[in-house]
C-alpha cells in the first residue's frame, strides 16, 4: 500500500490515562500501546502523528442532539446524573458507564474522525487512521453498546457538509453498526457494508438486509474464520465498491472477530483480518480507517498496530517485535481468564497462526 503516501495517525494522550472502571470490557489499555508499537517498530514519526482535542459540543451536534451533549459534559463535570436523563439517554446504564473523561475522551476520537474526514475532502491526505474510533453503535440522543459519541457517522456528516456525496462506510467488527445504519441507509450518497457475526448484539443487520435501501449487510456463523471472512470482504464487497466508485472510503476495522477476542464468536486470525483490511484499501481510494471493538488488549494492539504496517507497506505477519515492544506487551494488564497464561506469541510477534489452518490440526 505505498501508493499512501500521505498518511497521518490520529492520537492523543487522553488516551494513556482514561478507563471506563472495574469490570467493564473496555478497562483496557487499547489505543497508546498501538500508538508506542508502532514507534518503536519505527513505522510512525512525528510528522505524520497529529495530536487530537476534543471536539466541541457545536461539532458534535452535526449527529448528536444538544440535550444528549449537555447530559454528556454535566455528567462529566457532576460523575453523576439525574434519574431522568440517565435513563432518556442511557448514560450510567446499559454499561455506559460515567467515568472521569465521559465527555473528553470520546469527544476526542470523534474529533480525530472528523479532522481525518475534512482533510480526505480537501485533498490533504491518502489516509487516515484513526484507531480510537469505530464507535459506531452510538445513537443520536443515546448511549448504546459502550459507544457515547458516534464518530464514524460524525466523518460522514464532515464528508457529506464538504460535498463528497459518494462515501462508503464498510464494516468488520464483529457486531452489526446499528448507529450508523439507522441514520445514512437511506441516502443515496452512501453504501453501507457490514459483516458481523449473526445472532449477536445488537441483532440488527440479518443476511441480506437492506435497511433504508443503500445497506448491505452479511453475517457469519459463530466459528467464521479467515476464508468465510475473505470471501465476503474479495467476492461481494468490492465487487460492489468497483460498481459504485466511492470518492472516499471509511473502514471500521473492530478486531473483535480474532479467535482470540472474548466478545464474539468469530475466529479471523489477524493475518486473514489484514488481508481483509488490505483487499478493501486495495482500490487506491482515499480512506479513514478507524478502530472499533477489540477486548483483549495483546491483541488489539498487534493487530491494529499491524494496520498501520499495511497502511506504510510493511507485512506485518512478518514482523517479530523488538524488546522494547515486546516490554509494552508484557507490561499490559487483562483481568480476563483468557489472559491468565497468555501463550508467547501475544507478545514476541505481531501475526498469528491462520485460522484455518489451525483448525485442520
Ligand atoms: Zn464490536
Amino acid at each position: 500500500m505505498e501508493r499512501f503516501t500521505r498518511r497521518y495517525f490520529m492520537g492523543s494522550d487522553i488516551f494513556r490515562g482514561s478507563v471506563y472502571g472495574a469490570g467493564h470490557p473496555l478497562n483496557i489499555a487499547r489505543v497508546w500501546p498501538v500508538i508506542d508499537i508502532c514507534f518503536e517498530l519505527g513505522w510512525l514519526s512525528d510528522s505524520m502523528y497529529r495530536h487530537v482535542e476534543p471536539a466541541t459540543a457545536a461539532q458534535l451536534a452535526m449527529f448528536h442532539t444538544s440535550d444528549y451533549i449537555s447530559a454528556l459534559i454535566d455528567a462529566e463535570h457532576d460523575q453523576s446524573l439525574d434519574a431522568a436523563r440517565m435513563e432518556r439517554h442511557r448514560i450510567g446504564k446499559d454499561n455506559n458507564p460515567i467515568f472521569p473523561q465521559i465527555y473528553a475522551r470520546p469527544a476526542t476520537a470523534a474529533h480525530a474522525s472528523m479532522i481525518g474526514a475534512e482533510m480526505l475532502a480537501q485533498g490533504q491526505a491518502d489516509i487516515v487512521y484513526n484507531p480510537a474510533g469505530g464507535t459506531h453503535h452510538g445513537m443520536p440522543d443515546r448511549a448504546n453498546g459502550f459507544c457515547f459519541v458516534n464518530d464514524p457517522a460524525l466523518a460522514i456528516a464532515v464528508l457529506l457538509e464538504a460535498g463528497i456525496d459518494k462515501i462508503a462506510y464498510i464494516d468488520i467488527d464483529a457486531h452489526h453498526p446499528d448507529g450508523v445504519e439507522a441514520h445514512f441507509s437511506d441516502d443515496e450518497r452512501i453504501r453501507l457494508f457490514s459483516v458481523h457475526e449473526e445472532n449477536r448484539w445488537p441483532r440488527t443487520g440479518a443476511q441480506g438486509d437492506i435497511a433504508g435501501g443503500f445497506a448491505e449487510n452479511f453475517t457469519l456463523p459463530r466459528g467464521a474464520g479467515d476464508a468465510e471472512l475473505i470471501k465476503i470482504c474479495t467476492e461481494y464487497i468490492l465487487p460492489s465498491l468497483d460498481s459504485f466508485q466511492p470518492q472516499v472510503i471509511i473502514l471500521q476495522a473492530g478486531c473483535d472477530g480474532l479467535a482470540d477476542d472474548p466478545q464474539s464468536g468469530l475466529c479471523y486470525s489477524n493475518l486473514g483480518y489484514w488481508q481483509a483490511v488490505s483487499a478493501l484499501l486495495s482500490r487506491n481510494i482515499p480512506a479513514l480507517v478507524l478502530g472499533g471493538g477489540g477486548y483483549n488488549p495483546y491483541t488489539t494492539a498487534r493487530a491494529w498496530a499491524g494496520i498501520w504496517g499495511l497502511i506504510c507497506g510493511h507485512e506485518p505477519g512478518s514482523i517479530l517485535l523488538p524488546p522494547a515492544a515486546e516490554h509494552i506487551l508484557r507490561c499490559l494488564e487483562w483481568q480476563h481468564r483468557r489472559g491468565r497464561t497468555p501463550p508467547e506469541h501475544w507478545f514476541v510477534r505481531l501475526g498469528d497462526v491462520r485460522s484455518n489452518e489451525a483448525a485442520g490440526t
